[in-house]
């Protein structure tokens, strides 16, 4: 089959599941044949032979299974970072996380103990080991799936001898002092309604309790018994008022930040010592 007819076949199975179905083709098709797209679009009329990959992964596409789980792989920074279904596909909008620890770090002394809850595929942890190259970071996560998908993530980016990985839930497992926690726990809610994709994510990474914010209180008390000096936790986009109170009910000072959709999405806290 020509290379722009298997195009069109692709973009007739997933026209409905995404709005750049010829881009998802032509990303399954560089894997299939090892190009880049740049060498597909320029090779219509090349005669290639579609296997049984290729029609399973479309198939998984056409079934609304994202294409990150698919191609076991996801970009995170300028990085590519690994992921399955064991771990939550890096979104966008944790690199503004990553940058506002990257921030605040400026004030910590260059052997500060950074202890990330909740680490998943390990994006931030990792993007903080390589930008912060003399911190001590540790990072925690309940899964022991999702610590193997991490330190996987970090032996590729080699940063795997720089991280600590404990299994456990928050800060167990963690007894050095800590100077900054950072998080993107999970915060749904229970009971919203969630898009298609996200069924093929762990729940254990989305769901937050009842009203989602509730892991995110935890963490915030935790932050406080144990005098940690700066706290960076990403959120959801309903989660400020309720946070902002429970936060000045505490005496803490929050700063709150958008995401790029100019959405309310996260917050950190600075304690003066
Ligand atoms: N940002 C993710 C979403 O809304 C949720 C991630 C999380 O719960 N930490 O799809």
């Amino acid at each position: 089959m020509k290379i722009k007819e298997c195009l069109s076949l692709g973009v007739a199975c997933l026209k409905e599941v995404t709005q750049i179905p010829q881009k998802e083709t032509m990303l399954l098709l560089g894997e299939l044949l090892g190009k880049e797209m740049s060498w597909i679009v320029s090779h219509g009329d090349d005669d290639i032979s579609l296997n049984e990959w290729f029609y399973s992964a479309l198939k998984r596409r056409a079934n609304h299974e994202p294409l990150e789980y698919i191609l076991g792989r996801a970009s995170f920074y300028d990085r590519e970072f690994d992921v399955d279904s064991r771990v939550l596909i890096p979104r966008p909008e944790t690199e503004i996380l990553v940058d506002k620890a990257l921030e605040l770090a400026k004030c910590l002394s260059k052997e500060a103990h950074i202890v990330e809850i909740g680490c998943g595929s390990g994006i931030v942890s990792i993007m903080l080991a390589l930008m912060l190259p003399h911190i001590k970071i540790t990072a925690v996560d309940l899964s022991s799936d999702a610590l193997h998908v991490s330190q996987k993530n970090a032996l590729k980016h080699g940063v795997y001898e720089r991280i600590g990985f404990v299994q456990g839930s928050y800060l167990d497992g963690v007894n050095e002092p800590i100077d900054m926690i950072v998080s993107n726990p999970p915060y749904i809610a229970k009971d919203e309604p969630l898009g298609k994709g996200l069924a093929f994510e762990p729940s254990l990474a989305l769901f937050g309790g009842f009203k989602g914010d509730e892991m995110l209180r935890h963490i915030i008390d935790l932050f406080m018994g144990q005098k940690v000096k700066m706290l960076v936790c990403e959120m959801g986009y309903d989660q400020k008022l309720p946070l902002q109170e429970y936060c000045i009910q505490h005496g803490l000072n929050p700063t709150f930040y958008k995401d790029l959709a100019g959405l309310d999405r996260g917050f950190f806290i600075q304690e003066k010592q």
